[in-house]
């Protein structure tokens, strides 16, 4: 397994992982995912639009309306999930430390002023498997909680290609992103922020 750059708060911070040729070639499969599987905005329980733009892979897509958060067998429009690509199976071989393959591949995409508040991811069946994270485009502002609500964090900027893998202790950690620097990378031509989530979830 390859070492990671940086360790915030029991999170493994790979910086650089992918180079801007693997980065363009995922960004390539995650657009034929997002034909098959058009990006949505997703509501709150509360009846708040959410400022990310959202689609999945994999037999589990996360979803949220009026009854809640969690995850569904079928895009909202009825279609089955599209495959996870191989490009980011091959990423979580390598790095996630498990045999276990995910079966869930969340994409966000944040356009500007889009972030994502603090949260845990805890709507899988089991918190043994890690969550493995790939940034794409626009710098994220990351923020790194405790298991607890509030108390001291950590903030870190991921750029594109920066891999994380959220696991152990660190599994139901808070984390969110504040806000992105808009235009920062070009690998979107529009610009935007893309974080890509693998997760084992049945
Ligand atoms: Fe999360």
């Amino acid at each position: 397994m390859p070492k990671p750059s940086v360790l915030v708060r029991g999170f493994s911070i790979y910086q650089g992982y992918l180079n801007r040729v693997a980065q363009s070639a995922i960004l390539e499969d995650l657009r034929s995912v997002a034909r098959a599987a058009p990006p949505f905005t997703p509501q709150t329980p509360h009846g708040k639009s959410m400022s990310v733009q959202m689609t999945s892979a994999g037999d589990f897509g996360w979803f949220s309306d009026a009854q809640g958060y969690r995850y569904i067998p079928t895009h909202p429009g009825g279609s089955k999930w599209p495959n996870i690509p191989p490009s980011l199976l091959r990423i979580w071989a390598e790095v996630s430390g498990v045999a276990c393959l995910p079966d869930s591949c969340l994409i966000n995409f944040y356009g500007q002023g889009a972030r994502m508040s603090m949260h845990q991811d805890r709507d899988e069946a089991q918190f043994r498997w890690p969550v493995v994270s790939i940034s794409l485009g626009d710098d994220g502002l990351f923020r790194i909680g405790n298991i607890e609500k509030g108390g001291p964090s950590k903030s870190i900027w991921l750029s594109s290609g920066d891999v994380v893998v959220m696991g152990g202790a660190a599994r139901l950690a808070h984390h969110g992103i504040d806000k992105i620097r808009f235009g920062s990378s070009r690998l979107l031509p529009k610009g935007g922020r893309v974080n890509v989530t693998l997760r084992v979830v049945r």
